[in-house]
């Protein structure tokens, strides 16, 4: 089985592995069963400091190679990538938790990006434009921002790094990649692979780190760091953004959501309550677009309920690298606490448990971060799960009247990422999809997402788009030529 190699350190600086200058490590760890996996190189300001100093020095003969050669630096990634598939879906069902199919739906998802910019990466045109006096001329070219800094959250541990790195090297930038502290295994995996692949050295640095916030203000400082991408809370994106004001970069981020899922009477309740089942407890719920309030119109609300309920109980919760585990661990037990908060808040306002409602203790239960998966019916504005964003297996569901409401209590967010409807109306679903305020509408579809297809969101959940003809474009600058003849 092929693994990360370690050994040598896993800072990743101007094409080679090393350890923190401190000597210092952290450990990541299984949640499944809390065991050590391996210990992380800890590094801090001068490695960060040195990172920068090599993606810069890296710049000019990476965007000066063709894109054609770029391109191909990808492709050989994206091969790589499925080539290892089995192996990094292990390695991140032990790292972050979530079941082996998913993983190995991750990794195929990650592997996209890497061949859906190989393939942009040659798309990207300039233009002439026509100008009103008749001895100029105007074009334009389309020029990579220069070094990025990317940082990315654990619960996509892979497919987070690619919808970043995949069109950042592609558009000719450089990148410093500072990933999550609970998943830098799957981080270290993926840059292994870029190498193997033939990226040169310097064109994608890593640094591992216990210390986001002090290494995320160097890479933030930093006058040559022209970019920086971001995903994660919203907490957080809001003080980077504030932050990158200051050398006043270009600004992506990828943020929090509370996604409404609203099903209307005229939608078959059943079908409707088995989406909600699967991406709601996608990733065990922590996941950006996974449905926050599940909204059902009230005449069909108890049929909803009855088949959702059904699906839930017969979900097996346990460590994700056996087969018929559908449930794996929280992250760690901030996860658990938010989850027990939320769910008794709702309870002591009014919501019903229909199912689980609590931590998973006993036998190997109690070596990991297990929630049962949950549904609370009756939750109403007031409560915590209405507002904050879950971010676990704790389905919300609320009736509601008329569509007027339903668009209301939809839109009744700060957040704006993705949000579901099912309505077999096509005219609703037009009108809905269109007052709707949020980057992401799934129309009776619970996958909206694709490398092809732009990833982002409005209002508090960000700034942006990932993937599709829009993905490149967050790394390119547009320089306009005037030309007197
Ligand atoms: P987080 O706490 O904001 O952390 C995200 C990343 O930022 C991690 O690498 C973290 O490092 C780093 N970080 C934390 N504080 C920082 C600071 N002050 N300066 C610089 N970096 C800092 O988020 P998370 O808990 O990992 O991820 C969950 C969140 O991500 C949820 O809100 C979810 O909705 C969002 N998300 C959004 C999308 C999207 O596409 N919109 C996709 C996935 C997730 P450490 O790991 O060391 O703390």
């Amino acid at each position: 089985m092929w693994s990360p190699v370690v050994e040598n350190g896993t800072l990743f600086i101007d094409g080679k592995w090393r350890p923190a200058v401190s000597g210092e490590t952290f450990a990541t760890h299984n949640p499944a069963t809390n065991t050590v996996l391996a210990q992380i190189s800890d590094g801090g300001l001068d490695e960060a400091r040195e990172a920068i100093a090599a993606a810069s020095g890296a710049a000019a003969a990476w965007s000066g190679m063709t894109a054609y050669s770029r391109a191909s630096v990808l492709a050989e990634a994206h091969r790589l990538m499925m080539a290892r598939a089995d192996d990094l879906a292990a390695l991140m069902t032990s790292e972050q938790g979530k079941p082996i199919r998913a993983a190995r739906n991750e990794v195929s998802y990650a592997a996209d990006f890497l061949l859906w910019f190989a393939e942009e990466a040659k798309r990207v045109y300039g233009t002439t434009i026509p100008s009103a006096r008749g001895c100029q001329r105007f074009f334009t070219m389309q020029q990579p921002v220069g070094v990025v800094a990317a940082i990315t959250p654990w619960n996509y541990p892979i497919s987070m790094i690619t919808r970043k790195v995949g069109p950042a090297l592609a558009a000719g930038c450089t990148v410093i990649l500072k990933p999550a502290e609970q998943t830098p295994l799957c981080a270290i995996a993926v840059v292994q692979l870029l190498q193997d692949a033939g990226l040169p050295p310097g064109v994608c640095n890593v640094i591992t780190t216990s210390h986001p916030v002090s290494v995320g203000k160097c890479l933030l400082a930093s006058e040559t760091v022209r970019k920086i991408t971001f995903t994660g809370s919203t907490q957080v994106g809001k003080q980077i953004a504030a932050d990158a004001a200051a050398t006043v970069k270009r600004v992506s981020l990828e943020l929090g959501g509370h996604a409404p899922f609203i099903v209307f009477n005229d939608a078959d309740p059943r079908h409707a309550a088995k989406g909600a089942s699967l991406v709601k407890f996608l990733n065990m719920g922590q996941a950006c677009i996974s449905p926050n309030r599940i909204l059902v119109q009230r005449s069909i609300y108890p049929d909803f309920l009855e088949t959702l309920v059904q699906r839930v109980a017969a979900m097996r919760a346990g460590n994700g690298a056996e087969p018929d585990v559908t449930i794996g661990p929280l992250i760690n037990n901030q996860a658990i606490f938010k989850m027990e908060r939320h769910v008794n808040d709702a309870v002591e306002k009014g919501a019903q448990i229909l199912a689980g409602g609590r931590r998973l203790s006993g036998g190997s239960y109690d070596d990991g971060t297990f929630f049962a998966p949950t549904v609370l019916s009756d939750v109403t504005p007031d409560m915590l799960i209405y507002r904050e964003e879950t971010f676990g297996p704790v389905a919300a569901v609320t009736p509601f009247d008329d569509e007027a409401e339903a668009i209301k209590m939809g839109n009744d967010t700060s957040y704006g990422l993705a949000s579901y409807i099912y309505t077999r109306d096509l005219s609703r679903a037009i009108r809905v999809s269109e007052a709707l305020r949020f980057a992401i509408v799934g129309v009776n579809d619970i996958n909206p997402t694709s490398a092809a297809a732009p990833f982002g969101g409005m209002k508090e959940s960000g700034i942006g788009r990932e993937g599709g003809r829009e993905g490149i474009s967050e790394y390119l600058e547009t320089k306009l030529v005037g030309l007197a003849i």
